[in-house]
């Protein structure tokens, strides 16, 4: 999972460095597939329930699978979310990081600093004896204490052989704590944090999830392992 991981921690830095103005998102998922491929990795979310691309690319008012095209641009003051994951040799990785397109609002910024802040709110709480609803409640704390809007329909999950594994991950305390959090837990912890409302809704393409007010929203993901000793980044480089 290391492995798997860390492929998916480069190439999302590699990515990065390539979001600018006027590049398209289909240019961004071909590279996401090229430098896969030469890793000799396979991109974890083509063919994902009929997703049609190897990385999923979401816009400014778009929160999470939005699917790359060669007509979207981007320009300066977006901000990208960029979703990815890999299998490689059986098992899964999965990483988002929201990038700025150049200068940004300060609002922007700010949503995007706090998101990914919340994810490590997150993360710091994978300790062995906490509970999952410990990693949810430290990531609503710091959305709830910005007025920002923390979106419910989806969450984050264990991951492994699969992509998509129980325990589920909420970025907000529902009722129950869920599992016991012990070593060997291997979890994807993925706050989605609109700055309006958290209301949101999907579009006629039947994957690209929006903010139903149309404001932004941002969305990071690290995967981690649980040790005695506690998390570990392992979508890190
Ligand atoms: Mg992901
Ligand atoms: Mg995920």
């Amino acid at each position: 999972m290391k492995s798997a991981s860390r492929i998916v921690a480069e190439i999302l830095l590699a990515l990065r460095e390539n979001i600018r103005d006027g590049i398209t998102t289909a240019d961004v998922d071909r590279m996401a597939e090229e430098l896969t491929l030469k890793k000799k990795a396979k991109p974890a979310f083509k063919g994902y329930r009929g997703f049609p691309a190897s990385i999923c690319i979401s816009v400014n008012e778009e929160v999470v699978h939005g699917i790359p095209s060669p007509k979207r641009i981007l320009k300066t003051g977006d901000v990208v979310g960029l979703d990815f994951g890999v299998i490689y040799d059986g098992y899964f990785g999965d990483s988002a990081m929201t990038v700025p397109v150049g200068q940004i609002t300060p609002e922007l910024e700010r949503l995007v600093k706090i998101t990914e802040q919340c994810l490590y709110k997150g993360i710091e709480q994978a300790v062995p004896g906490n509970f999952i609803s410990d990693i949810s409640a430290a990531v609503q704390r710091l959305a709830d204490a910005n007025n920002y809007g923390i979106v419910r329909e989806f969450c984050g999950h264990g991951i492994g052989r699969a992509l998509h594994e129980d325990p589920p991950v909420l970025n907000y305390v529902q009722h129950g704590k869920g599992p016991k959090i012990k070593p060997g837990f291997v979890l994807a912890i993925e706050p989605m944090i609109n700055l309006g409302t958290e209301k949101v809704r999907v579009l006629d393409d039947g994957w690209t999830v929006i903010t139903a007010d149309g404001k932004p929203s941002a969305h990071f993901e690290h995967t981690i392992a649980v040790t005695r000793d506690g998390p570990v980044i392992l979508t890190q480089v």
